[in-house]
Formats: structure tokens, C-alpha cells, sequence
């Protein structure tokens, strides 16, 4: 089990579903996380109740991704309190489905920018800390979607294909500093993200996947903490899908 003691790490969308697995699983391991919600202040204190013993230490921030002068906000107390970070996980991510002759042009906008623009505000600044130390892990959870384009998913496939290819991007701008930056594609995974499907597609969907079922969470963060950790030192640029194989 590789070892995270004294690493920092901000996790976004830390506090429910795949990210509070990604928290939690950097904690168990000792890593002091800077976990940011967006709303849901009830979530974020059963997480912090929930990881009270644990041997990291968990500093968490309401901060709205998708709001460049919040997050630079956000940057300068990091900087302050903490001087600079080696992992950033871009998770936050929403869904507003529906189908481009139906979808309003807000869902449009909401899903690209939380999900694309929020990644780019946490990218940018973090990266600024992590080319000072020359050292670093960035890591944005995508989707298979970005590929595949579900019906009723256009928002949410733009969303994903843009982080892959801002991903790309920046993984060369920023290889010569020892900072990697790579995607995770987690198929179909059991959060609240997806509970809203109803029973019989569910059901459709999990024939799709070859193994037949839906992952987990703590399965997304086996891999993050793979490519989070010193073992994936010559790794950037890339897209570890999690899926069961589809
Ligand atoms: P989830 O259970 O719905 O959790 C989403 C998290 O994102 C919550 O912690 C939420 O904070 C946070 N968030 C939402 N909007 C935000 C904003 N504007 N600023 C800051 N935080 C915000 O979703 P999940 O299933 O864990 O998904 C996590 C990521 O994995 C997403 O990027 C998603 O697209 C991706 N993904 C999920 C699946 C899947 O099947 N579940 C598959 C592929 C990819 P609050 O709790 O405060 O609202």
C-alpha cells in the first residue's frame, strides 16, 4: 500500500460518492486532504465525522468549481496554510440530461461548466504551486461517455471528451517539471450520480458491461491513488479506464 504521509491533496466533489472514496482512501494511507463540496454542508460534515479516525488529517471547503474568482479565493488560503500541494483530483461533476432538441440551453451551459471550466479553474492555479516545486500529480476523472455519447448525454459527453483533451494538453506543458497529469474513465458506478436510472435500464446498461455489473467506488480510487502515487512516475498523458470492461 503505497504511503501518502504528508502529501496534500485537494479532492473536488470530495465528500460524496467516488470522491469521498478517493478522500478516504488518501487519508486511510495519511495524506492531509483539502476535500471541496459544492452545496451540500450535511454531506460534508457526515464526511468529516465519518473520517475523524483516520490517520490523514481532512481540511474541507465549500467552493463552487465552476466559479474562477471563488476558486482563486479558494487557491490563496490553500497557499497560506498550506504552501503548495501534490495532488489535485478534478471530480466534481454533475449530470442534467436530456436530449439536444429538448435540452435547455442552461443544462448546456451548467454541465460544461462545472464539469470543463471547473476543472480548468483547479488546474490552473494548482498547477502554478506545483511548477514551483517541480512536482506533481493531476488527475480528472472523465467518462466513457466522452467516446461513447449516450442519448440525452450531449452536455455531459462534451463535458467529458473536453477534459480529455485538456488533459492532454496539459500534460505536455507541464512533463518537463516531473508533474503528471493523467484521466481516470469510470464506467457505471454505484453513487448518487446514477440513482435516478430507473430499474429495467439499469438493467440494460449492466448487460452492456462485460462483467456484468456495476464497480464501486473504492474501485475508481485504487486507480487514482495509482496514478496519484510515486510508482507512476513515467505515466502522463493517458486514460486508466475503469469500467468492468466495456
Ligand atoms: P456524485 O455522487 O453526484 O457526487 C458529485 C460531487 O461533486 C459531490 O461531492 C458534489 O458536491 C460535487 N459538486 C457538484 N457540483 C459542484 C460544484 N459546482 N463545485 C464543487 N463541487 C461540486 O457523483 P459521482 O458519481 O461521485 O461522480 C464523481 C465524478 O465521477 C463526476 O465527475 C462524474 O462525472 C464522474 N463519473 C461518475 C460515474 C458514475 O457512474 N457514478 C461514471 C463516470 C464518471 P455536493 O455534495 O456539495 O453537491
Amino acid at each position: 500500500m503505497t504511503d501518502f504521509s504528508g502529501r496534500k491533496a485537494i479532492v473536488t466533489g470530495a465528500t460524496r460518492g467516488i470522491g469521498a472514496a478517493i478522500s478516504r482512501a488518501l487519508l486511510e494511507r495519511g495524506a492531509i486532504v483539502i476535500g471541496v463540496y459544492g452545496s451540500d454542508a450535511a454531506a460534508a460534515e457526515q464526511f468529516r465525522e465519518e473520517c475523524a479516525k483516520l490517520p490523514g488529517a481532512l481540511h474541507l471547503h465549500q467552493c463552487d468549481v465552476s466559479d474562477f474568482a471563488a476558486v482563486e479565493t479558494f487557491f490563496d488560503g490553500v497557499e497560506k496554510e498550506f504552501d503548495t500541494i501534490d495532488i489535485l483530483v478534478n471530480n466534481a461533476g454533475i449530470r442534467r440530461d436530456a436530449i439536444m432538441a429538448m435540452m435547455a440551453k442552461e443544462d448546456w451551459q451548467r454541465v460544461i461548466d462545472v464539469n470543463l471550466t471547473g476543472g480548468f479553474n483547479m488546474s490552473r492555479f494548482a498547477v502554478m504551486l506545483m511548477l514551483k516545486q517541480r512536482y506533481g500529480r493531476i488527475i480528472f476523472i472523465t467518462s466513457p461517455m466522452a467516446h461513447l455519447g449516450f442519448t440525452g448525454q450531449a452536455n455531459y459527453a462534451a463535458s467529458k471528451a473536453g477534459q480529455i483533451g485538456m488533459m492532454k494538453s496539459l500534460s505536455r506543458e507541464t512533463a518537463k517539471r516531473k508533474i503528471t497529469v493523467n484521466c481516470v474513465s469510470p464506467g457505471f458506478i454505484e453513487t448518487e450520480l446514477i440513482s435516478d436510472l430507473p430499474e429495467a435500464l439499469a438493467g440494460e446498461y449492466k448487460k452492456l458491461v462485460p462483467m456484468k455489473r456495476f464497480g464501486n467506488a473504492d474501485e475508481v480510487a485504487e486507480a487514482v491513488l495509482f496514478l496519484a502515487g510515486p510508482g507512476a512516475s513515467y505515466i502522463t498523458g493517458t486514460v486508466l479506464e475503469v469500467t468492468g470492461g466495456i
